[in-house]
């Protein structure tokens, strides 16, 4: 399928081609050679990337790098840890690193050698029951139990997801009653059901899309009612306004299953990603009021059908973007200039 993009060499929008390469880059003391698909211009053969395809190359490279220096894959810390029931919290907290070390792990991020050593000794029970019993008292009373649990081999799960979400440490999220959270305390429950609810609506959501999504709701809802749908903060990204820290929150649903992500090739080559209703989502719990329920599907109704692309062009003409500075909490005052008005 042919597709078009400006390409900043020719200064034109010009046809674009996917081509296979070799690159090497240079990782520590290692030089890595891997093969990656990039999108051209056809007339000059300059690279147009995007953000999202740069960060695949990155993972390639980090993958061989990997593979080479024999390190765990980031799905294998991720299996160790659930294996004992731990959060990224809680497991950082029995190794002594930080939460941002064990994340920045599992998202792809390269870890150095006395890390890899220590996580892949965790694989042992012997040395996890250890740890919680030398360092167990770093950790929540529940995340505790849950670990001593599961190397009991107790399998049943405690609670329902709505519930467990509430134990997480959702630090970085405001938390406040503010033009900046739409005057609602944030609310994981209903930031949680919002996201499923789109999912199960639409049949699959871009990763892309969701945040687009989140913000079109939250807001159309503060422009009608002076309330947002989930307390959310919104910053002001490159492609689009972004929920603050919700990589964290939709990683955590990924985690429980409640929400998964598979990869998908577009029409024009590109891979990317869509989020589905998971296996352990069971029935949303959160009862949104008939106005909310007339915002969200009207969200759905006008925005649900359009790209990635074309969601992100909508967003772009906003004035609560479009008047940010990049990185800045977008205010909810800003909802009033909202291009959606609820019909009637
Ligand atoms: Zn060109």
């Amino acid at each position: 399928m042919k597709r078009e993009e400006f390409c900043p060499n020719c200064e034109e929008y010009r046809e674009t081609k996917v081509v296979q390469r070799e690159e090497t880059y240079t990782v520590r003391d290692r030089q890595i050679t891997v093969s990656v698909k990039a999108e051209t211009c056809s007339s000059c053969g300059e690279s147009i990337g995007s953000d999202e395809a740069d960060q695949e190359v990155l993972d390639a490279v980090h993958a061989e790098f990997r593979r080479q220096a024999d390190l765990l894959t980031p799905e294998r810390i991720k299996q160790i840890r659930k294996r004992y029931r731990l959060s990224q919290r809680s497991l950082a907290a029995l190794l002594g690193m930080s939460e941002a070390t064990i994340n920045r792990y599992e998202q792809g991020g390269l870890q150095d050698q006395a890390h890899d050593t220590a996580i892949r000794a965790c694989d042992r029970p012997e040395i996890v029951r250890d740890l919680l019993e030398r360092r167990g008292h770093l950790l929540t009373d529940w995340q505790r139990k849950r670990a001593e649990q599961a190397l009991a081999g107790v399998t049943e799960p405690d609670g329902s997801w709505l519930d467990l979400i509430g134990q997480g440490n959702w630090i970085q999220l405001a938390n406040e009653v503010s033009d900046r959270t739409g005057f609602r305390r944030f609310d994981h429950k209903r930031f949680a059901s919002v996201v499923l609810w789109f999912c199960g609506r639409l049949g699959r959501v871009y990763k892309t899309q969701i945040n687009k999504l989140l913000f079109y709701g939250d807001f159309l809802n503060f422009k009608t009612a002076t309330v947002s749908l989930t307390g959310t903060a919104y910053r002001k990204a490159p492609l689009g306004p972004v929920p603050t820290d919700y990589g964290k929150l939709l990683g955590w649903m990924q985690d429980e299953a409640v929400l998964v992500c598979r990869e998908v090739e577009f029409s024009n080559g590109n891979m990317g990603f869509s989020y589905h209703v998971g296996p352990n989502a069971g029935p949303v719990t959160v009862e949104f009021a008939p106005h909310e329920q007339k915002v969200l599907e009207y969200v759905a109704e006008v925005l649900g059908g359009l790209t990635a692309k074309g969601i992100s062009e909508r967003s772009h003409q906003e004035p609560a973007w479009r008047d940010a500075k990049d990185g800045q909490v977008i205010s909810y005052r800003e909802a009033e200039t909202l291009s959606l008005s609820l019909p009637g």
